[in-house]
């Protein structure tokens, strides 16, 4: 039997996801992306072939992400567009919208009738509204993403955060915190407005629900919550987030 490899080598963390003829997982990895995308893709290969039970193994890859060009071994390159498509539709047909936010951008993805691609819209310029906002935050106040994550639990009142970008968003959370303002509320505020940067992607891309939120990002229930609550619509979270493309590689490497 013939291995389906799919790796999405991203801005912050590369995946890969091993399936066989039949679409069975057999492996996922993560792991950081860092200086060398070529380096991390090769070790992501090894350790999925590793995995793979037959000793001369055959099959086909399929590289994505940013770091896509970073693959000299793939069979194919694919956009992160048509590999996020087909990963959510092959999670879930009903799913008209995709929502993917990672480390350094974020797309919006319109799925018509079979998956396909009818409009996207993508941020890969400004930090507002992707995870480095928050990883930005987190790093500056000392936070984890579990805080981030359970926030929600708190019911905090928002705060108006009104700086889109992080360094004087950061100022500004300064100046909030000096005023004596909760961080709960501060942090509350940080959600909405990354989810309001979100929301207006969506809106350029004429997304519809169902909605399918996927990327590292999606593990944040909090911002998850609040893109429901502003987009009136459940905001489902992907499976295995994170995965979302590297499985759309892997599903398209044996198509
Ligand atoms: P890439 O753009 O490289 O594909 P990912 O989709 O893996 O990136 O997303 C990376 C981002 O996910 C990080 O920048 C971080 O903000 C966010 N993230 C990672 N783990 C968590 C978590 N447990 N909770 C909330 N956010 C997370």
């Amino acid at each position: 039997m013939e291995y389906r490899l799919g790796l999405d080598i991203g801005s912050t963390t590369s995946k890969v996801v091993l399936l066989d003829e039949d679409g069975v997982c057999h492996f996922r990895q993560i792991q950081p992306t860092g200086l060398d995308g070529r380096e991390t893709a090769t070790s992501l290969w090894k350790e999925a072939l590793a995995n793979w039970h037959e000793e001369s193994p055959r099959g086909r890859i399929v590289a994505t992400g940013y770091g896509r060009c970073r693959v000299p071994f793939a069979h194919q390159i694919l956009s992160e567009i048509t590999c996020h498509a087909r990963g959510a539709f092959a999670e879930r047909p009903d799913i008209r919208t995709v929502i993917d936010i990672g480390g350094q951008d974020a797309k919006v993805i319109r799925l018509g009738p079979g998956g396909r691609v009818e409009d996207f819209a993508m941020n890969d310029r400004c930090a507002a509204g992707t995870g480095s906002f928050f990883d930005a935050i987190v790093r500056r106040f000392g936070l984890s993403f579990e805080r981030l994550s359970t926030l929600y639990e708190q019911r905090p009142k928002p705060l108006d955060i009104s700086s889109t970008c992080v360094v004087f968003a950061e100022s500004e959370i300064v100046g909030l915190l000096a005023e004596g303002h909760a961080m709960e509320e501060i942090l509350a505020g940080v959600h909405r407005a990354v989810a309001q940067r979100i929301v207006a992607l969506v809106r350029q891309a004429r997304g519809i629900p169902p909605f399918l939120l996927s990327g590292g990002v999606a593990l944040n229930e909090t911002l998850r919550q609040e893109l429901s609550a502003l987009l009136e619509a459940p905001v489902d979270q992907a499976s295995y987030p994170q995965f979302t493309a590297a499985y759309g590689a892997a599903l398209l490497a044996g198509e």
